[in-house]
């Protein structure tokens, strides 16, 4: 990992922000990204399939007792928006995302950062590959083309997904926003831990108490995805 992380929490979303940050992945150029994260999961033993516009969708199982627990989907996109200063040599093609840092503040060197959606896909994968985090069985769904008109999702095969629970990961001013399919936003809080089960009165009843607490006041919000 680049030292500009180092000592960043939770670790391993940093991690995976540094690996995505390394291989260009504007909309329409996310096959590379696609690709590693294949690979990676693929090596793993996880159940992962990738269709041809990238599209991919990972599996993992219910952990020890949230077997009959609802599948959950977590989805977020794989694209980024390029934009750089006008006096920038950045070739989103080719150069990996330079990551600078003020404090806690990460920033790129004259570069759209690509937190939006590196922040996501680095939290769901996080979650993939925990082997503490308890869960039920998990259907990471990571999609192309979102800042492009949705163009990844509007072309992915639904059929193969069982889940019916879907929560988005995706960024906004605010930080990190999980929102589900609905109407519209509405605003709430959300506290995380990848770690250890929520000890919250007001926890998601989707079975999945180790990474959702603190849900109180959600109406609705939007998603890229709705199953059908
Ligand atoms: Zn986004």
């Amino acid at each position: 990992m680049q030292e500009v992380f180092r000592g960043l929490e939770p670790e391993r979303v940093f991690w995976w922000f540094d690996r995505i940050a390394q291989i260009p992945h504007g909309s329409g150029r996310e096959q590379g990204l696609s690709d590693s994260i294949y690979e990676y999961f693929r090596k793993l033993g996880f159940s992962v399939t990738q269709d041809q516009h990238w599209n991919l969708i990972i599996r993992k199982p219910a952990t020890a007792g949230y077997e009959q627990a609802p599948a959950v989907i977590l989805e977020a996109h794989l694209d980024m928006v390029c934009e750089k200063e006008a006096d920038s040599g950045h070739d989103f093609d080719r150069d990996p995302i330079r990551v600078l840092r003020d404090g806690d503040r990460l920033y790129a060197d004259g570069t759209t950062l690509g937190a939006d959606n590196a922040t996501g896909v680095a939290f769901a994968l996080s979650i993939l590959e925990s082997e503490t985090a308890v869960h039920p069985a998990l259907e990471v769904v990571l999609t192309t083309g979102e800042e492009a008109g949705l163009t990844g999702v509007k072309r992915l095969d639904f059929s193969s997904l069982k889940g019916r629970v879907v929560m988005n990961l995706d960024c906004s001013d605010e930080g990190i926003v999980v929102a589900a399919p609905g109407p519209r936003w509405s605003g709430w809080s959300l506290q995380a831990s990848l770690n250890a089960p929520a000890e919250s009165s007001n926890s998601t009843d989707c079975g999945c108490p180790g990474f959702w607490a603190d849900t109180a006041g959600c109406i609705s919000a939007w998603a890229g995805a709705t199953p059908t």
